[in-house]
């Protein structure tokens, strides 16, 4: 299935954790990219719009303790993106992201598992983690 994907990020970032970085407060590897923003405009890094990173269905958002505000959206491939960490979600009730870029949220600082404005970002798929970083290479899956 093609598969366009991009940052969620629009303005200047930078990958501040890879894939395989440990986690100083849990047992596994990060298993996700951290994406701290680096737009002028931004600061201190909170309210720079997030992007979907492809199209797809909203499956669930919410405030975790430690991952603070999040939001998960679902490709119809089954390529799931989980975006951590939001001073606020966008969603309304039915919607659906129909153009990749769609606004899903606005970076922040939220949850206990972040020290500095951050974007956490996950992939997966069939309940596997996967690094989203080689996605972004290759428009094709
Ligand atoms: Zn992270």
């Amino acid at each position: 299935m093609n598969l366009k994907i991009t940052y969620p990020l629009e303005s200047e970032f930078k990958i501040t954790q890879d894939f395989f970085g440990s986690m100083p407060n849990w047992y596994k590897v990060h298993q996700a990219i951290d994406l701290k923003v680096k737009c002028p405009k931004y600061p201190n890094g909170i309210g720079n719009p997030v992007l979907s990173c492809f199209t797809g269905k909203y499956i669930k958002s919410g405030f975790d303790k430690q991952g603070g505000n999040y939001i998960w959206i679902r490709h119809n491939s089954g390529l799931e993106a989980r975006y951590y960490h939001l001073d606020k979600i966008n969603h309304k009730a039915g919607w659906s992201i129909r153009y990749i870029g769609n606004c899903i949220g606005w970076s922040g600082n939220t949850g206990e598992w972040t020290t500095a404005p951050h974007l956490h970002l996950a992939f997966i798929k069939n309940g596997v983690y996967l690094d989203p970083e080689p996605y972004f290479n290759n428009y094709l899956i």
